[in-house]
């Protein structure tokens, strides 16, 4: 069979977008006489019958394709191997195999692309994250990476599906802005001056003036800013997009481009802030625990045994609430040997966070009120002058997964702040507008997509949560 008569018949049959999912022939009955499109994932034979498990990736679940190998050519049977593209129709049969209902005894079978086995990566089982991670164009093809994805499509369904359900609008904060959010210095500059010459970045102009946006921009670190005007008349808001951190780190929870969930709520305060991230996080996995068991039971069986149990726990009981004074008081009666030393104004580590969810609490832990010199200035201050009304989620295994705050609303202790932390006031003038005109008391918060996503899957590392990562001297794909 030559290529061009492969793609000529199966034009014929591919004139739509699929509709009939592996995912649904599983469910339907023996006699049913199907069409399915996958990839196939293993073939092997036994006494003239072959025997293929092919993917759609709508599913967990492969479908078994029976062939009976003397009424096909073969050539064809020969030419099937990992990875290639199939069409496959044929009637549904009672299945003898654990775990499936039905599987289908083939009548017609097309190779819509070959792998050749010499040079399809993707051959044995068992290969390794990090490896996979070289190969993450093919990736997904995996019964891990296949559940990820599935498990995050969902998730990011449940996140509009919570907010909508709350009246929350949905809105779209800029991903080039000239202010740095967090303050934190983590940002890449958004310049059209840069040019590679012989190898070399060239700059065609130093003056930021002369440049696209006439100042320094960057990509943004977080919507919150632009997100608090936009709940400053729409009430509540959410955002849900992609946020970068120049983030020099290899670490396994850290992403140079992540997606990032910002709520936003006019008329409300620290507390109602926590009671949405508590709700929030328990809806996201209560959905993804109702509409995604056969993942969730392959990250439990393979990944992270207990997650299972983990999640249904979480989604039953209330978070602890620990004020950071009481934190650190915790830590340093821990009689852990911490590598960074602990003490009161010292911000939490990792390694802090974890003891704190995993060995003292046990479950997801909400830290409030932290000494206003490690966090941002746009936090409110706290009456002892000392705090501010700041407070992070953290939970076992990862540390920190929501960072929230209600926001200063006070218009000259908002100024106050900015001096404080030798930020310009005048960058900030439309920011500092909300507090004079019908300023309110609000708060939000803003979560990683992918570190809930490591929650719920037990992955262990952020690169593999996300379809292309992206981190120190890695954009290849
Ligand atoms: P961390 O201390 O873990 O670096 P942060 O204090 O910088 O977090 P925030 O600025 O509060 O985080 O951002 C809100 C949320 O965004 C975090 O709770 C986390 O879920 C997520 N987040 C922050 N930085 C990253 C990153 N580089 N990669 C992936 N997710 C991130
Ligand atoms: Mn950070």
């Amino acid at each position: 069979m030559s290529t061009t008569d492969v793609i000529k018949s199966t034009e014929n049959k591919n004139v739509h977008y699929v509709k009939q999912y592996i995912k649904n022939v599983l469910q339907q009955e023996p006699g049913d006489t199907v069409t399915v499109k996958g990839w196939v994932k293993t073939k092997r034979a036994s006494k003239g019958i072959q025997f293929i498990q092919l993917s759609d990736g709508s599913c967990f679940t492969d479908l078994q394709i029976v062939i009976d190998a003397s009424k096909f050519e073969e050539n064809l049977l020969k030419e099937i191997s990992t990875g290639c593209s199939l069409l496959v129709e044929g009637t549904l049969v009672e299945s003898p195999a654990a775990g499936q209902k039905v599987e289908l005894s083939a009548t017609d079978i097309e190779i819509v692309g070959s792998a050749p086995v010499e040079d399809y990566p993707l051959q044995k089982k068992g290969a390794t994250f990090e490896f996979l991670r070289e190969i993450a164009h093919l990736r997904c093809r995996t019964n891990t990476f296949g559940a990820v994805n599935r498990i995050r499509s969902k998730a990011s369904w449940a996140i509009h599906q919570f907010f909508n359900e709350r009246g929350f609008h949905y809105v779209n904060t800029p991903i080039i802005t000239a202010s740095d959010c967090e303050g934190a210095g983590e940002m890449f500059y958004v310049s059209n001056s840069l040019a590679v010459e012989n190898g070399e970045y060239k700059l065609k102009n130093k003056n930021p003036q002369e440049d696209f946006f006439a100042k320094p921009a960057y990509l943004t670190v977080s919507g919150q800013l632009e997100g608090e005007t936009l709940a400053c008349g729409l009430t509540n808001v959410y955002t849900f997009g992609p946020t970068f951190r120049a983030e020099n780190s290899n670490s396994a929870r850290h992403l140079a481009e992540f997606w990032m969930i910002e709520p936003e709520m006019a008329f409300c305060n620290l507390e109602g802030d926590m009671a949405l991230a508590t709700e929030f996080i328990q809806y996201v996995i209560k959905y993804a625990l109702d509409n995604c068991s056969d993942d969730i039971e392959f990250f439990n069986k393979r990944i992270e045994p207990g997650i299972l149990e983990t999640l249904e726990h979480v989604v039953n009981s209330d978070f602890e609430h620990v004020s950071y004074t009481d934190a650190i008081k915790y830590l340093e009666n821990s009689g852990e040997k911490f590598e960074y030393p602990i003490h009161w104004g010292a911000d939490l580590q990792s390694e802090h966070e974890r003891w704190l969810t995993e060995k003292k609490i046990g479950k997801p832990v909400i830290v409030y009120n932290y000494p206003k010199e490690i966090k941002a200035f746009y936090m409110r201050l706290n009456d002892d002058n000392k705090t501010v009304a700041a407070m992070d989620v953290l939970v076992p295994k990862i540390g920190e997964i929501i960072g929230g705050s209600q926001r200063e609303e006070r218009h000259n202790v908002l100024v106050q702040r900015i001096k404080e932390q030798n930020l310009e006031e005048e960058a900030y003038w439309w920011y500092l507008d909300l507090r004079k005109f019908g300023t309110v008391p609000h708060a939000g918060f803003g979560l990683g997509l992918e570190r809930l996503i490591m929650y719920i899957t037990g992955m262990k590392n952020i690169r593999d949560v996300i379809p292309y990562y992206r981190c120190p001297r890695n954009a290849d794909f």
